[in-house]
């Protein structure tokens, strides 16, 4: 009997996990990286308390040890279920028995696109590496400027939304200041830095139980987070 060919697009948990299950097909990943990203700490490259390689692993040492998958780097740029053949942006294309899609979602900006340049997403590890480096840079800025002019001004981040990312990266950016800023920036002191998270909402973290929102509400403030609720 032939075995069927089933493509999956994208090498995310979804993707992976069913590349792994199938055994008994001819199964081809595609994904226009090359690595396989643990999402959930992207907040923490992202804040430079890890680094990419902690987060992320190559799709093709993944799956080395699986005869059945084939690995491929590219871009899908449509789909003919008619044809049951997908196209890539560089390789030829392929067809497929049975197609599995699962390429993630996309930030949301509640429809406010333009402000995507001011503050890029959180989605991939290209997402992460760019915003640790803005964040170094204000760090480093602060510190040139204090130690230059001897400005008082303090350095101050807005988050905007309080939901599980929002929150971790508040927490996680706090975090960064109260090792970082002495030791590392010598002009800086905790004091200097202000972090303030914007949500519209009456709590953060509102998908959860509403005694979990009001304990992370009272330890970030304790952190010195400040929070402004029903604003927008
Ligand atoms: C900052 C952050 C924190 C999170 N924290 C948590 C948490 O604490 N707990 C939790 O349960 N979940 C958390 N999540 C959510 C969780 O990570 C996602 O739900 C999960 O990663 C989704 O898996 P997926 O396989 O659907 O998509 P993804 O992991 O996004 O993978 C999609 C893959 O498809 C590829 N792809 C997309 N389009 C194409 C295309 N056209 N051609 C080729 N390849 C393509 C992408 O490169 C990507 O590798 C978090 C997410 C983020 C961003």
């Amino acid at each position: 009997m032939t075995r069927k060919r089933v493509v999956i697009i994208g090498g995310g948990f979804g993707g992976m996990t069913a590349a792994r299950f199938l055994r008994d097909a001819e199964v081809i990943l595609i994904d226009r990286t090359n690595h396989h990203v643990f999402q959930p700490f992207l907040y923490q490259v992202a804040t430079a308390a890890l680094s990419p390689s902690d987060i992320a692993w190559p799709l093709r040492t993944l799956f080395r040890s699986q005869s059945n998958v084939r690995v491929v780097m590219d871009d899908v740029v449509a789909i003919n279920r008619t044809a049951r053949v997908v196209q890539l942006r560089d390789s030829a294309p392929i067809s497929f028995d049975a197609l599995i899609l699962a390429p993630g979602s996309r930030h949301a900006y509640f429809g406010h696109d333009e402000w995507e340049p001011l503050a890029p997403g959180l989605k991939t590890m290209a997402d992460a590496v760019h915003l640790r480096e803005r964040m170094l840079l204000a760090f480093e800025v602060a510190e040139r400027q204090r130690a230059e002019t001897g400005a008082q001004n303090r350095l101050t981040f807005v988050i905007v939304g309080g939901g599980p990312t929002g929150v971790e990266l508040a927490g996680s950016l706090l975090e960064i200041g109260k090792k970082a800023m002495g030791p590392d920036y010598p002009h800086l002191r905790l004091k200097d830095l202000s972090i303030i998270l914007v949500e519209v909402g009456p709590r953060i973290l509102s998908g959860f139980d509403a005694k979990l929102s009001a304990k992370a509400l009272t330890v970030l403030e304790r952190m010195g987070v400040t929070v402004k609720l029903n604003h927008r």
